[in-house]
């Protein structure tokens, strides 16, 4: 080892299981830090393998392949949370320190879990249950929730989608036929989507990020507004409660995003995730720390950072691949077009339909007529580098 690589060896290594965006943005927060961060790739060419100095090439469902991961790493954390829950046990097991551990991951993995463990917490949720069959769906529609029902993947999915609205038995069926565990939730008319991210350290120490509206087509988030526009002061407090009370009780080590319905009267929590989280790319700009470095500071149990917005307001639209698998030119012209807009590309190959990067607008947030003109000029932007058009043309 060189004097230089000794001279930094008293700073933690941070494993972390898969090497997508989250991991790339992670690997950048981790640098100022010096704290180093040791990802496990399924291949070379994954988001976060092309930029890291320690990329470990493994499979996440092989066990060998995570305890050798593991070795060396002061702890391992996740970008997402598909590692087999027998595996945390037996990673755990071994002496390696999770974070988030594997009884608070389980809630992230099993959507019925977590819809009983947040009702037994007093946590406000959609009405739901468990269904085995038909007669179980139209029961829990006919019983008060009504039509459409929403039937969601107790875990996992079934090609690719998780999430499914049926307006009738007849869809409620065809869903059925493909034999996977599912839970029935009431469909929520909800007013808007927010998005609660908080930290919490191993000592305890918890940091809320102001609560964020996310706009959701299709299931998937496009645009993040930060912070969420025409909340009130006290709907925002409850949100941002509400999470701290559920990293806690739940133990979570890092950071958790809990996806809230607002209806208009009150509020109702969606779903977890217990890493960084779409509805916090905006914090890159707009946040005194990102939610990457409050993630990194969080696992290491150091002190966390002030989650206080840099801005008044920061609009961040994700960037979805088109036809056009080049994205050079348009890169070029959205820098070109507008500079104070911020591009980040993730460094994956182009499809139609798949996250390749998204852009991040910040502003004053005096006035109305503010958050209109940042929209604007991110879903432009997004637009332009995903089709080389700009929206409507
Ligand atoms: P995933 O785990 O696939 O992200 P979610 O449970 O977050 O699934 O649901 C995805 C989207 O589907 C949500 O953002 C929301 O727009 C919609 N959705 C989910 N559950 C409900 C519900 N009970 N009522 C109305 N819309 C819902």
């Amino acid at each position: 080892m060189s004097d230089d690589q000794d001279a930094g060896s008293r700073f933690p290594v941070v494993g972390m299981v898969g090497a997508g965006q989250l991991a790339r943005m992670t690997q950048a927060a981790s640098i100022p830090l010096g704290v180093r961060l040791r990802v496990l790739a399924g291949t070379g060419t994954d988001s976060a393998a092309q930029v890291g100095a320690d990329v470990r090439l493994g499979d996440y469902h092989s066990l060998d392949d995570l305890l050798a991961f593991a070795a060396g790493c002061d702890v391992v954390t996740f970008d997402h949370e598909h590692v087999p829950g027998q595996h945390l046990a037996a990673l755990e097991a071994a002496g390696v320190t999770l974070a988030p551990g594997p009884a608070a991951l389980r809630y992230t993995q099993d959507k019925l879990a977590m819809r009983q463990e947040l009702t037994r917490l007093g946590v406000p949720c959609p009405r739901f249950a468990p269904v085995a069959e038909l007669s179980d769906v139209t029961r829990f529609a006919d019983e008060g929730a009504g039509w459409p029902v929403v039937l969601k993947a107790v875990s996992g999915g079934y090609d690719g989608r998780g999430v499914w609205v049926c307006d009738d038995k007849f869809a409620a069926g065809e869903v059925l036929a493909h034999g996977i565990a599912l839970l029935a939730e009431e469909h929520v008319p909800f007013r808007a989507e927010l998005a609660a991210l908080v930290a919490r350290s191993p000592h305890r120490q918890g940091a809320a990020y102001p609560v964020v509206e996310t706009v959701q087509r299709d299931g998937v988030c496009h645009e993040v507004l930060a912070p969420a526009p025409g909340l009130s002061p006290a709907m925002a407090e409850e949100a941002q409660r509400l999470a701290l009370q559920i990293a806690d009780s739940l133990g979570v080590t890092g950071l958790l995003a809990v996806e809230l319905f607002d209806t208009g009267g009150g509020l109702l929590v969606n779903e977890l995730a217990m890493r960084p989280h779409n509805s916090g790319h905006w914090t890159i700009e707009g946040a005194r720390t990102s939610q990457f470095e409050q993630h990194l500071r969080a696992v290491l149990d150091l002190p966390l950072g002030s989650p206080r917005p840099a801005a008044g307001q920061t609009v961040m639209v994700n960037v979805f691949g088109a036809q056009d698998p080049d994205l050079y030119d348009k890169y070029i012209h959205v820098m070109a077009a507008d500079p104070g807009v911020k591009v980040h590309v993730y460094g994956k190959s182009v499809r139609p339909g798949r996250k390749i990067g998204h852009v991040t607008v910040t502003g004053t947030g005096e006035g109305g007529e503010n958050l209109l003109a940042l929209r604007d000029r991110a879903l432009r932007a997004a637009s332009y580098l995903a089709t080389g058009k700009e929206r409507g043309e």
